[in-house]
């Protein structure tokens, strides 16, 4: 340990204390989840610099508490890693700008999306492509559009961690039926992971974050199994946002093999009227939007997500719409009235 301020310092921190007023940077840098629930000296003096550089480039009074809404998304000062610009915007929407106009003139989201799609890649595999289905709403859509649209040869596969109701099982292989999808179930206990998270609300013990991993390492063994290192997820924003703007994620599997992973929806840039059609084409069911909180296929935010927000006063879910917003998948509008509609949407 070399200095007070580091202690507490995630490994994926990339900008130290001292870097803070002098240049621009993302959440990601930081290392600190904009959950807002990481503790210890390095989240505290991360965050404490963040409301300083927002108070100086707003030309108003510093206060530890600032709680600012950036004028076009829903990310507050309250996120850690989350400061705004003199223009009042935060910095993770300037950062998605530059990486956009960047990636738009060299193509690569292009590149992406047609490396995603393309049937010439999967020639000699028994499948072209592996949907990471959830059920909800984004990822049928994507089914729909991948198996019924583009005729790709499709296994969706469902990694059911335990939360997720029978009807939304029973909606998933009907959804598969109808879209001439292979529909695969796999299974893994997340209720120990929960049972902690309801006793000590951390970042590090969010069940979705340790659900994604699981169920992207789960998805990526099956698919390389099958011979295909491509899956789809209905994923909305982008899969990086620096070094450079990307649509796709590698995960490594046991064998050391990639499978990449595309955000598919944000690679064609849809917005949320994008998939009504897609839903009703493939059978989604409405009981779907009755899961409480903002997932429309598992029960775990809606038990947790008002413990998280009581521990932190941050919304989980803020971060995730935040992201939406500023990949264009749905408005600032339609982002604030979703806030309103589950709590409070503080800081506007
Ligand atoms: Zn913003």
């Amino acid at each position: 340990m070399t200095s007070g301020v580091q202690e507490g310092r995630p490994v994926e921190a990339r900008i130290s204390v001292a870097e803070i007023p002098g240049r621009d940077f993302t959440h990601y840098e930081t290392g600190l989840s904009p959950l807002g629930t990481d503790r210890g000296e390095y989240a505290r003096v991360v965050h404490d610099a963040c409301q300083r550089k927002t108070a100086l480039n707003l030309g108003i009074a510093y206060s530890p508490d600032l709680d600012r809404m950036c004028s076009t998304c829903v990310f507050r000062t309250a996120n850690p890693g989350v400061y705004l610009h003199p223009d009042g915007r935060c910095n993770i929407c300037h950062a998605f700008e530059h990486g956009f106009a960047a990636a738009e003139r060299t193509g690569s989201l292009a590149r992406e999306r047609e490396e995603c799609l393309d049937p010439a890649e999967t020639r000699g595999a028994d499948l072209d492509v592996v949907v990471a289905f959830s059920g909800g709403k984004d990822s049928s859509a994507t089914l729909a559009h991948v198996s019924r649209e583009r005729g790709l040869r499709t296994h969706a596969v469902l990694v059911d961690n335990g939360y997720i109701p029978s009807f939304v099982v029973e909606n998933c292989r009907r959804m598969c039926r109808r879209a001439g999808a292979v529909f695969v179930r796999l299974s893994f206990d997340l209720g120990p992971v929960v049972s902690r998270a309801c006793a000590e609300p951390t970042a590090t013990a969010y069940p979705c974050n340790h659900c994604s991993k699981v169920f992207k390492n789960e998805i990526a063994e099956y698919a390389l199994s099958k011979g295909c290192r491509r899956v789809v997820m209905g994923r909305n924003f982008w899969a990086f946002l620096e070094p450079r703007l990307s649509g796709v994620r590698e995960i490594q599997t046991r064998t050391g093999a990639g499978v990449r992973f595309y955000s598919l929806p944000f690679l064609l840039r849809w917005t949320h009227g994008d998939l009504e059609s897609r839903l009703e084409a493939i059978g989604w069911d409405r009981r779907h939007e009755g899961i409480p909180g903002m997932s429309t296929n598992c029960l775990v935010p809606g038990i947790l997500d008002p413990r998280y927000e009581t521990a932190t006063g941050i919304r989980p879910d803020a971060a995730i719409l935040a992201h939406e917003v500023i990949a264009g998948f749905i408005t600032r509008d339609q982002a604030l009235a979703k806030l309103r509609q589950t709590g409070r949407a503080a800081g506007e």
